[in-house]
């Protein structure tokens, strides 16, 4: 591969890996890389059209699929695919669909099929976790992407070749580490565009450390752990609402479809955008810290989801709890630590982290509390952390299969690692 780092890492360092839900298998880690893309005049019209193809495609597949499953007809994949491609192509209000790279357009027809089936699965509880609700069409404005496989997409010298497009100028803000499986180009409401690649990275195991520690997420501090130390909880979100206010009340007043009009969103946009990448910098960087000082890191499953139908929504959305998890989850997994989340119904607050005595729930104002059986005083959030700290070691220990291993021998990391012939 013939990308070659440049010095240009500080201004583009704000694009840290995606975090995006990383997959461990066989050793390697499978990630995210993005990097800024500057697309030409021309290029940015000809994205503009593939954007709009793949949207156009991916909304016909619903609405065929939508329609099938209210008459009651079972509709193959290929089928939906031809009649939103093959079909549409031949009449007069899609032709225009002929113009655009049909990667694109099949890769859509399967992010369709994906989002329609994990629906459907969802609905007949054949699939685990929170119900999914039916797909939303792609919107024409805010975020853009497309998805592409090899075929798609080539890399030419320091440029990217999109079908259809031409070469793209790529910032190689780092190197890539192994070939890329797959692009997705994605075009932002802020006009930045970027192309984020799917790789593989082989883990970097750390040295073993002696530490292992329990995590507990919070609004006040993001982060507490059991050895006292907390992450107060930076809030970008209210930080900049003062302006992001300012700027959604100065685009309110903008007359529909005027340039004044699109400057004011694309100034929202960049406020956004902003909170935004300083949220996943900062989850980058507390991540980091915890997985490097720790050979093991345990954190509470959260429900998430339903803290976001309180009132708290805005505090947690802020706080970014899932993002922050899943940066340690792909961090442990790069330098052979461990993360493990624990049960979501754990009464972590209410159980003395000293003797076990389950003292019953307490209101969320209640910072510090005595034990009524051994007389230890607790901080609430440490307390939690020594809690989760300990059932983490617990349920990995049953995991295991023997109650007697101590749990520091287990270097996960460097088994991993030696187990990459599945590959
Ligand atoms: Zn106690």
């Amino acid at each position: 591969m013939a990308v070659q780092r440049r010095n240009h890492m500080p201004t583009t360092y704000g694009y840290p890996g995606d975090c995006r839900r990383p997959t461990v298998w066989s050793g390697a880690v499978q990630v995210r890389y993005r990097y800024r893309l500057y697309p030409s005049p021309g290029q940015q019209q000809a994205l503009a059209r593939v954007f709009g193809g793949a949207r156009v495609v991916y909304n016909d597949c619903l609405l065929v699929r939508d329609q099938a499953y209210a008459a009651g007809e079972k509709i193959s994949d290929t089928e939906v695919q031809r009649r939103v491609i093959t079909l549409a192509k031949a009449t007069p209000e899609r032709a225009w669909l002929a113009g655009v790279a049909s990667v694109a357009l099949v890769q859509a027809c399967q992010d369709a099929r994906r989002a329609y089936k994990n629906w459907f699965d969802s609905l007949k509880d054949r699939r685990k976790g929170p119900k999914i609700r039916h797909p939303k069409p792609r919107r024409k404005r805010g975020h853009q992407s497309i998805r592409l496989t090899r075929n798609g997409y080539a890399l030419h010298g320091e440029r990217l070749y999109v079908a259809k497009v031409g070469d793209i100028k790529v910032e190689w803000s780092r190197a890539l580490p192994s070939v890329p499986s797959s692009v997705t180009v994605i075009g932002e409401p802020d006009g930045g565009y970027y192309a984020s690649f799917v790789v593989q990275r082989e883990p970097t195991p750390l040295p073993a450390c002696e530490r292992e520690v329990g995590i507990d997420l919070g609004l006040t501090n993001l982060v507490v752990t059991s050895d006292g130390e907390a992450v107060t909880n930076p809030r970008f979100y209210l930080a900049a609402r003062r302006r992001l206010r300012r700027a959604q009340r100065v685009l309110s007043r903008r007359q529909q479809g005027s340039a004044n009009r699109a400057k004011a969103r694309h100034r929202v946009a960049v406020l956004h955008r902003r909170v935004r990448d300083t949220r996943l910098d900062h989850a980058h960087k507390t991540a980091l810290r915890l997985v490097r000082d720790n050979q093991a890191v345990y954190a509470e499953d959260l429900a998430v989801s339903a803290l976001m139908r309180t009132r708290l929504a805005k505090s947690v959305a802020d706080a970014g709890w899932s993002q922050l998890t899943r940066c340690i989850q792909e961090k442990a997994a790069q330098y052979g630590r461990t993360f493990a989340k624990v049960g979501r119904f754990e009464p972590t607050s209410q159980v003395c982290s000293a003797c076990g005595v389950k003292d019953g729930p307490k209101p969320l104002g209640v910072r510090q509390w005595t034990c009524p059986a051994c007389g230890t005083v607790h901080d609430r959030d440490v307390n939690a952390a020594r809690n989760i700290l300990a059932l983490g070691r617990r349920e990995r220990l049953n995991a295991c299969g023997t109650g007697v291993r101590a749990p520091l021998t287990v270097a996960t990391g460097a088994e991993a690692g030696t187990r990459r012939s599945a590959t």
